[in-house]
């Protein structure tokens, strides 16, 4: 009889949820690397996959190694496929500590990788993208952590002057009066690993169009585990639901103990059936592949509606 074949590594998670993808893998205690292509960061690295490499920037929440132990190869991986040097942005605690593990890289490969650490300190924010800044907000885990919340700033005419014709608002620039006032729209808000907290009662994180959180106990009776290792329980995100205006909610960092059958069970035994369309599950791929094959149908069927000339 021929031994079985090893384990495959699992498949990344994929959502599509417009206009950016959430991409990565999240299982609790053993791996967290959670991408937003669009925005150019990947939140925490994991064991860094292959997908992650491509973010310039990776934003991590805690020093655990499941979320953590993938950063000198980002660093290294980039700098050795030419992607440029990467960007760690961290709580300032943690900043000491990743140059103590890179030097210690450098010395065991003999090697200068060029690396670079933006410490953000929490209710800081650093512009990830043109418009677009990253700010970090305090969360509560066993160790230092943060989460954080891609903002999106844009000028936009004051309201009271909505309608008046062109040559009146330029009237107005030119004495010198405000025309313009500065919004703020949240985008994506990644909690990483914590516990209920007030910082769910943030205006920037129950703003977020696109929420990941993490739901790492599900089971009823396993609230006080929730507690003691300082994480959600499923009954937290029911709690977030309520308040939260995301248009998605993307639950991570579920237990390998729980199948996904099981999860599913839990999951739609908990949330109320108004909140159901929106809660995503980053690891549940038959769902999510069932869902993005009927996105590309609908956007087939969109393409070719627009290609049949109108008679
Ligand atoms: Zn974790
Ligand atoms: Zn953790």
């Amino acid at each position: 009889m021929t031994p079985r074949e090893p384990h495959r590594r699992p498949q990344l998670g994929f959502l599509y949820l417009p206009p950016y993808r959430v991409q990565g893998l999240s299982i609790a205690g053993e791996e967290t690397v959670v991408q937003i292509p669009e925005l150019d960061v990947v939140f925490d690295i994991g064991r860094c996959p292959r997908a992650a490499l491509t973010s310039p920037y990776c934003a991590l929440s805690h020093g655990h190694m499941d979320h953590s132990a993938g950063l000198p190869y980002y660093f290294s991986q980039r700098q050795f496929q030419g992607m440029g040097t990467g960007t760690c942005i961290c709580h300032p605690d943690l900043a000491p500590l990743i140059h103590d593990v890179m030097q210690s890289f450098m010395k065991l490969e003999g090697q200068k990788t060029p690396y670079e650490v933006a410490p953000l300190a929490p209710d800081d924010e650093t512009l990830i993208k043109p418009n677009i800044h990253l700010r970090a907000f305090k969360t509560a885990h066993t160790p230092t952590s943060l989460g954080y919340v891609a903002v999106e700033r844009r000028t936009k005419l004051l309201p009271e002057l909505a309608g008046l014709p062109q040559e009146q608002i330029m009237a107005r620039k030119e004495k010198g009066e405000p025309i313009t006032r500065e919004v703020e729209i949240p985008l994506v808000c990644f909690t990483g690993d914590t516990m209920w907290g007030d910082h769910f009662d943030r205006p920037d994180v129950l703003q977020a169009k696109v929420m990941i959180v993490e739901c790492t106990f599900l089971e009823p009776g396993h609230k006080s585990r929730a507690a003691v290792g300082m994480h959600l329980h499923l009954s937290d995100v029911v709690n977030l639901l309520s308040k939260c205006e995301a248009e998605a909610v993307v639950l991570t960092h579920l237990s390998r103990r729980t199948n996904i059958g099981a999860a599913r069970k839990h999951i739609d035994e908990a949330i109320p059936a108004e909140h159901r369309d929106r809660v995503f599950v980053l690891m549940d791929g038959r769902t999510n592949r069932a869902r993005l094959d009927q996105q590309k149908a609908e956007a087939e069927a969109e393409a070719a509606e627009a290609a049949t000339p109108r008679v």
